[in-house]
């Protein structure tokens, strides 16, 4: 995905995004239960939750294509239960699963949706820019599943959104796609579009977002800087390492002064390098695993007790 997207100025204004007290249930099921989120103008958030959460009936809320049984909900500055044509064109959606775009190629494709926006991005620009150069000629029912995505993606910047929905966009990409496809959002990110990125892969959460959203059981549990969630770069590390056939480790808040006694004490011993030394503190991974499990279990871990 190596082409250059056209900029665009970023309009003032309100939040994109504002949810206070949102609810949603299906029967008896609270999917969405008294959810309040803020995305403001130029942001990249991530959604994090396990399958069931009501990541994606929150989203499809905000895209105006599911209605709310309670709160307030303003997108771009408008109800999306009564969002026009207009506000819809202010707004790009890649869905999870995406519908059959039948014989036509991939840029027919593309040119048949920039066609519906006033402004939108040029063609063979941004099939470049997708990487999928060489597959433009090609019927979108003859690409593979992670080409097909990228479309998908194509499809949904296509007409320069000020808001970007991104539900799960890389699932099926091989490695070099994902990083590819993180290289096209960080442009999108520099031309100061806003985007709601719902993912189970922490670490594009943590490559891509200015702050993540933890939501289980239909409402927000933890949020904040993906590098501080749960105030992990506070917290106590782990030092570890190797001493007479024994792996060994200390929780201290002062790894720089242990790392230092040991060096001076293998040192001493006439070892230059103290074996097999690592200095550990709670990935992203560690805290998320952490909070959605002191929310499904009994309630009473604490992100304090995070260890690896
Ligand atoms: P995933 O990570 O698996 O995509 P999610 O966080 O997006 O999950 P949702 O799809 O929003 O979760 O679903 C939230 C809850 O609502 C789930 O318990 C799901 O079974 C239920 N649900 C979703 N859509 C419907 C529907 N149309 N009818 C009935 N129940 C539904």
């Amino acid at each position: 995905m190596a082409g250059t997207l056209v900029a665009m100025s970023t309009a003032a204004g309100p939040p994109a995004i504002a949810v206070t007290g949102l609810h949603k249930h299906y029967g008896d099921k609270h999917a969405v239960d008294g959810l309040d989120l803020q995305v403001d103008r130029g942001e990249i958030v991530a959604v994090l939750g396990p399958n069931g959460a009501g990541k994606t009936t929150t989203v499809e809320i905000l895209e105006g294509y599911r209605h709310r049984d309670g709160g307030q909900v303003q997108v771009l500055g408008v109800d999306p239960q009564a969002g026009d044509r207009a506000w819809r064109s202010r707004i790009g959606i890649v869905l999870q699963s995406s519908e059959d775009l039948g014989s036509a190629t991939v840029t027919e494709l593309v040119r048949h949706f920039a066609a519906y926006y006033p402004h939108h991005r040029d063609v063979e620009g941004l099939i470049a820019a997708v990487g999928l150069s060489e597959k433009a000629r090609t019927r979108a029912r003859h690409l593979s599943g992670g080409q097909r995505r990228r479309l998908d993606v194509a499809l949904g910047i296509v007409g320069k959104p000020e808001l970007l929905f991104l539900d799960e966009p890389t699932t099926g990409f091989d490695p070099q796609a994902r990083h590819d496809f993180w290289d096209l959002v960080e442009s999108l990110r520099d031309e100061g579009t806003t985007i709601l990125l719902t993912t189970h892969y922490l670490e594009e959460a943590e490559r891509l977002a200015d702050r993540v959203v933890v939501v289980t059981d239909g409402t927000v549990v933890a949020q904040g800087s993906p590098h501080d969630l749960g105030g992990r770069t506070s917290h106590r590390a782990l030092v570890r390492w190797n001493e007479d056939d024994v792996v060994r480790e200390r929780a201290t808040d002062s790894p720089t002064r242990v790392v230092a006694e040991l060096a001076a004490r293998f040192a001493a011993a006439g070892q230059d390098e103290v074996p097999g030394l690592q200095v550990l503190r709670p990935s992203l991974e560690d805290v998320y695993l952490q909070l959605i499990g002191a929310e499904q279990t009994t309630g009473t871990t604490t992100i304090e007790e995070v260890r690896r």
